[in-house]
């Protein structure tokens, strides 16, 4: 008795045991997003499980439903999705397909798999999982593949496509391309004025106007932050690019309204690049309008630039050099030549101008006012500027102890270094680490600089002059500065441009212009200095109407300091 108890009790503990797996069994499955169909080929039943009924209102009892389930798919999809479940080709492999509904809402992956025992087939399970998400999302990433998100037309990989095929077009017609790049003027006054969200919807509006052009001559796409392109095939008659130039023009007179009430008016650049005559695809197309367009920029705002030949040249040199100052900067390529400034009565050393010099392996030196604008687009620059304000204060500490003159050294300042927060600490701090005289010390800078950021560098400079450091204005008269502009200046020197020195003596007005600059500037109470003096009649003549100092081939070239030491020299043993 005790022994059948003890089985009953067994019995109990393995049923609950068993219910109990299969509660989760089914807890799970149900609520899986999956769906299942299960088909015993022994029993040739139908079973459907999980999420079936939730995905197809019915369950599969028979071969009846199972039809109702295939016709629940897009019709051109049924018979392969049969194939796949009634195939009784041995395969361990699943076999899937993805499959929209008749209604086309919804994306289903189907998945078989067989099972067997030896190679008899047993029993087959269906899979079927609802992808519409991923199926979405997919299709997002498609749109991104060929769309701007922000503007909605191509983007620039998918513009290049459409493009390489307008030319492969071409080629087999012996027709046209032509691109046409449109750059917004100073957009950044845009996004800095009305903000970032004034700024998108503009490009918005903008690029929703350029996509009304758009028909199968015709594709926009928004290239980058503020540029936009058309490619236009075949060029002529009612799609020639000055028409599109003329229709947007006419566009930018009136401003793009804002969803806030904002009004935005910009103006922009045009530049034009053609197949076959410029570029033979899509992408050196691209490139060519780009160096139009950089030609553009340089030329002041509003231009309407065909991109030519020499302009890659000229591109083409430009980033040679740029490369070749990018190792010169490495490779500290750079030397600093000093050329003497004597006071014109006495002839009198009054001091050195620092004078960077690069010297390239294959093309000898190569002058600043080659390499200095593309050092300063490029940042280079900073460092330069750096190496030649030390070699300049070091050297000239160097010779005052040597020599035990005192003199005066005078150093160029580029715009790109003046407006840098640490400008005025980096040069106190060079100062202080050769402990030379700050009144030694001239730091001289350009018209325009001062002009561009009058109240910043002005106030950069006063802070210099507070510890004595002097302050000259270059190449002045090349520039525009006023009367009234020069009295505010904070400085201490005026050097007067060679263009004026040049003309001095043979043309009238210049006489008379040099003379008045010179008197203006004795007024104000500046030094003056002639740069640029080839000859003694010009040296003598620049004396007697007043000029203080004077520079100049006629007194002595930029040297290097080794030279300068032996003029030093011959000039301390007499
Ligand atoms: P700048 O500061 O006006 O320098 C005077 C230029 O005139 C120098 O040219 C000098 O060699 C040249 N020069 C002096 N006397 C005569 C003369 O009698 N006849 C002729 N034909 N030329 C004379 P350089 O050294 O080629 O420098 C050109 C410009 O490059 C400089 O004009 C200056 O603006 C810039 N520069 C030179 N070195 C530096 C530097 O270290 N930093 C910066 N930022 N700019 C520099
Ligand atoms: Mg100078
Ligand atoms: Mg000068």
């Amino acid at each position: 008795m005790d022994d059948l108890q003890y089985q009953l009790d067994m019995l109990k503990a393995v049923n609950n045991k068993i219910s109990e797996s299969e509660r989760m069994y089914k807890l799970i499955v149900e609520r899986a997003s999956l769906s299942f169909i299960y088909y015993s080929v022994e029993k040739d039943k139908y079973f459907s499980m999980g999420a079936f009924q939730r995905f197809f209102g019915f369950d599969i009892k028979g071969p009846k439903d199972l039809d109702r389930f295939f016709e629940f798919f897009d019709a051109s999809k049924i018979s392969r999705i049969k194939e796949i479940f009634f195939s009784e080709v041995f395969s361990r492999n699943e076999e899937a397909i993805d499959v929209l509904d008749s209604h086309g809402e919804k994306w289903y992956r189907i998945i078989c798999s067989k099972i067997y025992y030896g190679d008899v087939l047993t029993d087959k399970v269906i899979k079927v999982i609802d992808i519409t998400r991923d199926m979405s999302r997919s299709e997002e990433l498609l749109y991104m593949a060929y769309y701007d998100s922000l503007t909605g037309i191509y983007n620039r990989n998918y513009f290049i496509t459409l493009l390489d095929g307008y030319i492969d077009r071409a080629k087999e017609n012996d027709e046209k391309v032509a691109i046409l790049t449109i750059d917004i003027n100073d957009f950044k006054k845009v996004n800095d004025g009305l903000g970032m969200i004034i700024g998108d919807e503009f490009l918005q509006q903008f690029g929703g106007y350029l996509k009304e052009f758009q028909c199968d001559r015709v594709i926009a796409s928004h290239l980058s932050n503020d540029i936009y392109c058309l490619g236009i095939y075949n060029p002529y008659g009612e799609y020639s690019i000055e028409r599109f130039i003329e229709k947007i023009r006419k566009r930018l007179e009136k401003p793009f309204k804002m969803s806030s009430g904002h009004e935005v008016s910009v103006c922009v650049s045009f530049s034009i690049a053609e197949f076959p005559d410029h570029a033979e695809s899509a992408l050196d197309l691209i490139n060519c309008a780009d160096i139009a367009m950089f030609k553009s920029k340089t030329m002041g705002n509003n231009q309407i630039i065909y991109f030519d030949a020499r302009m890659l040249d000229e591109f083409l040199h430009n980033v040679d050099m740029e490369n070749k100052l990018n190792s010169a900067v490495l490779n500290n390529n750079f030397e600093v030549y000093f050329q003497p400034q004597f006071h014109s009565g006495t002839k009198k050393l009054r001091g050195m101008e620092a004078l960077v010099r690069w010297r390239d392996e294959e093309k000898g030196f190569i002058a600043p006012s080659v390499f200095i604008p593309i050092a300063e687009k490029n940042g280079s620059i900073i460092p330069i500027g750096n190496f030649v304000l030390d070699n300049a204060i070091k050297q000239l500490a160097e010779w005052e102890k040597k020599y035990e003159i005192d003199f005066t050294m005078s150093v160029n300042i580029s715009a790109v270094q003046y407006k840098r927060d640490d400008f005025v600490d980096s040069v106190i701090e060079v100062i202080d680490k050769y402990k030379v005289d700050p009144q030694n010390i001239e730091l001289e800078i350009t018209e325009s600089v001062l002009i561009e950021d009058f109240e910043i560098v002005t106030d950069k400079l006063i802070k210099l002059r507070k510890r004595g450091i002097k302050i000259s204005l270059d190449d002045f008269g090349t520039g525009y500065s006023s009367l009234s502009y020069l009295m505010k200046m904070p400085i201490d020197t005026l050097k007067i441009d060679k263009s004026f020195v040049d003309s001095a003596l043979s043309n009238d007005s210049t006489h008379i212009i040099i003379e008045s600059i010179l008197n203006m500037s004795s007024n104000m109470g500046f030094e003056s200095i002639a740069e640029g003096v080839e000859s003694e009649q010009q040296y003598n003549y620049l004396n007697e109407i007043g000029c203080n100092v004077i520079q100049g081939f006629y007194m002595g070239r930029p040297l290097p300091a080794t030279e300068i030491e032996k003029i030093l020299d011959s000039k301390t043993e007499v």
